[in-house]
């Protein structure tokens, strides 16, 4: 199966963009103190797969009549699922907005089901989900998260016109996640660290520089490397969101539910079933799921693994480095790296597991 890179769906509209100046990038500064990870095997306490829902023209957001019901799809949002949410959910609910609320359904219960159910509430709808699977047993669940919107799309692909919608979903859910910043949903800003072996890779920055979203990563800076514990030429930092996926979905779905909101487990074998519904609006946030129920072919899974260490409480940063990354988190230290196009597969790959961990280590230099 094909694999590829976090960051090669950027690089045919790079070029022409990369000359975009970015704040402060011309300083060079000191790192603070950096704590290494301990990247031991035996701290390993799980490794876990998931599949991101990915097309190369980017997610569906359409309404279309089907009957006497009216389908919202909202689904394929590739790695960017978490960062894109809230701007999706209030893009889908906009479609309406000509409509008197009433009752809804939206099938899905990940991350865009519960963000599309939770502004529908607060435009007056009354809502309920359908969804084969909830929380803690979802694709969301198995996410990152950190608040960056990348493998949402291949560049050469997408449409100015999704670049647009891309965007505007992006700021609006930027915007939604800063309000959330907290113990109460997991939400917190944390500095990231973006690293190059060469000026040829291209980092976190030069994506959003090329997607046209560059604005949303604060207090960039150049670092020098030496006074890093990185074993790269090319630091350069920046500060985002990291979303702790544990705590928030079950807080969104806390939230869903203290406005009246229903959940019921169920399983739609074909788009036909939702004539079964009560609700004339039907909302589908199914994911991947979508590939089967909307005949999607270009729907497919982008699969990733996540390795995760026990928690290691002093590290407080997160580095990028040409698709290799690590998230400190809560639950532990999650270091993630591989973004197999077309792998349909759940099951841990130890080979795989193997290298991450090897790769990994040699992030930092040897001290
Ligand atoms: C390893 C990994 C790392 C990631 N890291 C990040 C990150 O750092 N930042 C970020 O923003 N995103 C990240 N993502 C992407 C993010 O996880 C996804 O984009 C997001 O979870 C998609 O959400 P969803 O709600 O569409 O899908 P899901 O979470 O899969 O939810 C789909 C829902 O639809 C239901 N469903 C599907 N089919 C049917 C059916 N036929 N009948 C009834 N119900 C159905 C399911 O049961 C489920 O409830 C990552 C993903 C992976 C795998």
């Amino acid at each position: 199966m094909p694999i590829i890179s976090r960051n090669c769906f950027i690089s045919s509209t790079i070029g022409a963009m990369a000359a975009v100046p970015l704040r402060a990038y011309a300083q060079t500064r000191p790192a603070p103190p950096l704590v290494r990870v301990n990247v031991n095997p035996a701290r390993v306490i799980r490794t876990v797969v998931g599949l991101r829902p990915f097309r190369r023209y980017g997610f569906v957001l359409r309404a279309e009549a089907f009957g006497n019901k009216t389908i919202v799809h909202n689904y394929g949002h590739g790695g960017g699922g978490f960062s894109l949410s809230w701007g999706c959910a209030t893009l889908a609910a906009d479609l309406l907005a000509a409509r008197s609320p009433g009752r809804a359904a939206v099938i899905g219960c990940g991350v865009i089901g519960l963000s599309t159910a939770r502004v529908l509430q607060d435009r007056g709808w009354d809502v309920s989900i359908y969804a084969s699977s909830v929380p803690p047993n979802t694709t969301s669940n198995i996410a990152g998260a950190q608040w960056t919107p990348t493998v949402v799309f291949a560049s050469q692909d997408a449409t100015s016109e999704f670049l647009e919608t891309f965007r505007r979903a992006a700021r609006i859910a930027n915007r939604a996640f800063q309000l959330m910043a907290g113990p109460t949903y997991g939400v917190l800003w944390i500095d990231n660290y973006a690293l190059k072996h060469a000026a040829t890779e291209r980092d976190e920055l030069d994506y959003a520089v090329s997607a046209g979203i560059e604005d949303l990563y604060q207090d960039i800076e150049t670092i020098d490397p030496a006074t890093t514990p990185f074993a790269v030429p090319m630091v350069r930092r920046f500060t985002t969101m990291l979303i702790e996926p544990n705590t928030y979905l079950p807080a969104v779905m806390r939230d869903f539910l203290l406005r009246g909101g229903k959940i019921e487990v169920r399983t739609f074998a074909t788009l036909r079933q939702v004539h079964d519904l009560a609700e004339h609006v039907v909302f589908n946030c199914t994911g991947l799921g979508a590939r089967a129920l909307c005949n999607d072919g270009e729907l497919v899974p982008v699969r990733g693994q996540l390795t995760v260490l026990e928690p290691q409480a002093d590290v407080d940063y997160i580095y990028l480095a040409n698709g290799l990354y690590m998230f400190p988190r809560n639950d532990g230290i999650v270091l993630g790296g591989t973004f197999d196009r077309g792998d349909w597969s759940l099951a841990v790959d130890r080979a795989q597991q193997a290298r991450i961990l090897t790769e990994q280590a040699a992030i930092y230099r040897s001290s």
